[in-house]
């Protein structure tokens, strides 16, 4: 039976909950690297990226969880997940460097100006699908191999590099559950 990891050490972690228990599969709060070794992929949730990547050195998870990923763990980050994940955050090298992806941190303002956009996602066959973006980061470059599956704009904010995938909003804040579907199908 998949284990849904979620990395529990800041953030909206608890949201992702309601979703993956309407989608019947178990889940584990991550908080330490033996819990890492516990799970079969791993949701990492909104919140503030520069807190979460301490508390990853801090609790010594950085190296056991770039380790993971690089063994094939899917993960999914969420608006500072996402951010963890790239590998360039306003031009300094990434935390987890797992995906080939340049990244500005608050690029749309402040949480003042967090807002709903309707975005067309054909992959999941969702049209006008409303996204929450809250202190978003912009996607600048996407690299080689990475696959944008929806745009705000011109600007990718769902993308996808074989099993790891990155939203720059919220989905979970929505009661719709087609993207813990899709997670749970990469
Ligand atoms: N602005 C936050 C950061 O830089 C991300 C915000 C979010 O996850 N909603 O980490």
């Amino acid at each position: 039976m998949t284990v849904v990891g979620l990395l529990g050490l800041q953030g909206a972690f608890l949201d992702h909950i309601p979703h993956l228990k309407r989608c019947a599969v178990s889940y584990r709060i991550v908080r330490d690297s033996m819990a890492l070794n516990a799970i079969d992929r791993l949701i990492i949730p909104g919140g503030e990226s520069t807190v979460m990547a301490k508390f990853l050195e801090e609790f010594d998870m950085l190296a056991p969880l770039c380790r993971r990923i690089r063994e094939g763990l899917p993960v999914w980050g969420v608006c500072a997940g996402s951010i963890l994940l790239a590998e360039q955050v306003d031009g300094n090298a990434g935390s987890l460097s797992a995906l080939p992806i340049s990244v500005t941190r608050n690029a749309y303002g402040r949480q003042i100006a967090s807002s709903v956009h309707f975005i067309d996602i054909p992959v999941m066959k969702q049209e006008r699908y409303p996204a929450v973006f809250i202190r978003a980061p912009r996607i600048d470059r996407v690299g080689e191999g990475v696959t944008v599956h929806a745009s705000r704009g011109n600007d990718p904010v769902f993308i996808q590099k074989e099993k790891i995938m990155a939203t720059t909003f919220h989905p979970e804040l929505n009661q719709d559950d087609c993207f813990h579907d899709y997670f749970l199908k990469v």
